[in-house]
């Protein structure tokens, strides 16, 4: 369900001080890829650990004491005709810079997001540490595809009172990743808790917003579900997101839904990728509040979107022990569609028209 870490060596790492960001790369302990393929399993996770350290940052801080922290979740991809390419890194740039300000923090700059992203990739490709295309993978809709994720997040300055973090740090990880959601099940369920109220945090990638998702997700992993959606936390009626994706419903009457942003919201890329792909198509996209009786009676697909998700159906929801069963189980016409379109583009396989694709290496 989650992926593992598997740091690469080259690592980006930048400080806010004096009123300024001061940056740059590092290289952590490595062997070449080959030889690392070749450590027993505890070897391997010594050397692996080892790059997950950096001694001159403080253990008790406002991050590690209350989540006051933000994060952002890219990918490069392996491309079809050769090289590495992001998915819109500027939008993720835009995000960061937002969320930043929303938790109160300095904003890291949008450029210098960008460009350390892309810069991450190629200098681990320079050591040899990258995916590389397999023209298999077109056979299953790139379902089983490798990427490299890339995580950026914010990490503050030590302290211990409740407070605000005014001089963190920026880090940027890789690791490589396959497929985010495993065999099997796909239906997902309402659940009982409320992952983000009004006036709260909902809208930023803060790290405090995740407690909750991963106790839900627990919970419905538990119960035999592959994911959870949450209802708005006021009138508990309207669905709102999945635990770290946004959430599509193909609606009877040919319009696609999706949840209205808000504060409660996270603005996914891909969400708004998939908007605007499937407008080109001709689809009627809504963005406006569905409830969950509406779709009980009214959705014939659905689908949750996220960077690690890309547009994966769902198969079933289940609320109040009623499940309703979308397109008897299979993926929708319209669902495989999407999916096959935003993961083309991503690998190369079709042409990438609005120039969302930034070439790596
Ligand atoms: C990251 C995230 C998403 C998806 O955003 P993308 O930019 O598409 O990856 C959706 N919901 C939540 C709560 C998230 O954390």
């Amino acid at each position: 369900m989650a992926f593992g870490l598997h740091s690469y060596p080259a690592v980006y790492r930048s400080k806010f001080d004096n009123g300024v960001w001061t940056g740059g790369f590092e290289e952590k302990p490595h062997k070449t890829p080959e030889e690392e393929a070749k450590l027993s399993e505890a070897e391997l996770e010594k050397l692996e650990n080892s790059r997950n350290f950096y001694d001159d940052m403080p253990l008790v801080g406002y991050t590690t004491q209350y989540g006051m922290s933000c994060f952002e979740g890219l990918k490069a991809l392996p491309q079809k005709d050769g090289g590495i390419a992001l998915f819109r890194p500027d939008q993720n740039a835009k995000r960061f810079y937002k969320s930043m300000k929303g938790l109160y923090m300095p904003p890291f700059p949008e450029e210098e997001f960008v460009s350390a992203c892309v810069e991450i990739v190629k200098r681990n490709a320079a050591l040899g540490f990258k995916p590389v295309y397999k023209k298999e993978w077109e056979q299953d809709s790139f379902m089983t595809a490798d990427s490299i994720y890339i995580r950026p997040f914010s990490y503050s300055e030590g302290g211990v009172g409740v407070a605000l973090s005014k001089k963190p740090w920026v880090v940027i990880i890789t690791t490589p990743v396959s497929a985010y959601f495993s065999d099997g099940t796909s239906g997902a369920v309402i659940t009982g808790r409320i992952r983000a109220a009004p006036k709260g945090t909902g809208w930023i990638k803060a790290a405090s917003n995740y407690t909750i998702s991963a106790l839900a997700k627990h919970e419905a992993a538990e119960a035999g579900y592959m994911e959870c959606i949450y209802l708005d936390a006021v009138h508990r009626k309207y669905v709102e997101e999945g635990s770290s994706c946004n959430v599509f419903f193909y609606l009877k009457s040919g319009e696609l839904v999706t949840p209205e942003l808000g504060d409660t919201i996270l603005p996914g890329i891909t969400r708004a990728s998939i908007i605007e792909l499937a407008r080109d198509k001709n689809v009627t996209v809504s963005e406006r509040k569905i409830s969950i009786d509406e779709v009980f009676s009214e959705a014939k697909e659905c689908f949750v979107s996220g960077t690690a998700a890309g547009a994966t159906p769902i198969e079933s929801l289940t609320y109040e022990g009623k499940t309703v069963v979308f397109n008897d189980r299979k993926t929708g016409g319209l669902t495989a569609d999407i999916r096959d379109t935003i993961k083309g583009i991503q690998y190369g396989t079709l042409p990438d028209k609005k120039g969302w694709m930034v070439k790596a290496v």
